[in-house]
């Protein structure tokens, strides 16, 4: 096992609804390891006084929004999959070294296997949002042989941000075009976080037989999740993707795998 690391942390702006204090907690009692995952609520322009109080004290942690990509370059050593997405969801020190990694790729990638089956070759890809966690989902659509990506964004730079970073992502000028022959849908945007949102894209443009994989998450299912299914479409939120990725990050802080069943347990009762 790892050495402990001095404290264990979420840095965000806003933190106060997140579950992962719940389900890291619930985790690390499990494994029995003597620590408590706290989450501090931190102003980006705090974010340098923060990190350097936490490199001091040799902390890890995990980093959400909108705090992503300003602290990778904090970071003094990147892992490769944080270098590819550009942002840092997963930190700790190792000899004075702060090392930055992303586990949102990873979580995503759990998550759909979960939701739809590991054995699913999918063909094509229509992600909406072309923000950080959309570079996450790019990052994990090129872990998938022969996967085409289409992404729509509302603000069209936006997009061709995400195609810098990925060049074989396709921009789709229409939502329509983007959802063409897609076989699997999924929505990076923050709508349905909110009662009354708008849906991410309309229902019954989503292509015959597509899954829908919806980032967003709450105590109750997003009405877009909800939509979908009634017109039979297998459709899932984000929780999945959280828990995975906060597994990943629990193996890399302590060498250890935790307890997954106890971190699902935790946020459902
Ligand atoms: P972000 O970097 O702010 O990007 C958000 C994207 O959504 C941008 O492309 C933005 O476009 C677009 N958008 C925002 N409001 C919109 C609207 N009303 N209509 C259409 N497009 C809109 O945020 P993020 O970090 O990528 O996070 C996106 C969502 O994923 C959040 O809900 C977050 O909680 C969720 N997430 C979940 C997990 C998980 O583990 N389940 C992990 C990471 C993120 P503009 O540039 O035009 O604003």
């Amino acid at each position: 096992m790892n050495r402990l690391p001095g404290r264990l942390v979420l840095l965000g702006h806003p933190v106060a609804h997140s579950l992962s204090p719940t389900f890291q907690n619930a985790a690390l009692q499990r494994a029995e390891l003597p620590l408590t995952y706290e989450a501090f609520d931190i102003e980006p322009r705090r974010l340098a006084e923060a990190v350097a109080r936490l490199r001091a004290i040799a902390a890890a942690g995990n980093v959400t929004v909108p705090h992503k990509e300003a602290f990778a370059a904090h970071c003094d050593r990147l892992t490769p999959i944080a270098e590819r997405v550009g942002a840092v969801n997963t930190f700790w020190t190792e000899d004075d070294v702060l090392v930055g990694d992303n586990t949102d790729v990873g979580g995503f990638v759990e998550a759909v296997s979960d939701a739809f089956g590991a054995s699913r070759a999918w063909r094509k890809v229509a992600l909406l949002g072309a923000g950080g966690a959309a570079a996450a989902v790019a990052a994990a659509v090129e872990r998938w042989p022969a996967c085409q990506l289409s992404v729509w964004s509302r603000t069209a730079q936006r997009g061709q941000r995400l195609k810098a970073r990925f060049p074989e992502t396709v921009v789709a000028a229409r939502v329509e075009a983007a959802l063409d022959g897609a076989d699997l849908v999924v929505n990076a945007t923050p709508l349905g976080l909110h009662a009354g949102d708008e849906l991410p894209a309309p229902v019954h443009l989503l292509p015959p037989r597509s899954c829908v994989y919806d980032l967003t998450y709450g105590q109750l299912e997003t009405a877009w999740i909800l939509a979908a299914r009634a017109a039979g479409h297998p459709a899932v939120d984000g929780l999945g993707m959280l828990i995975h990725q906060g597994a990943l990050a629990f193996e890399r802080w302590f060498g250890i795998a935790p307890d997954r069943k106890a971190m699902w347990a935790s946020v459902r009762s």
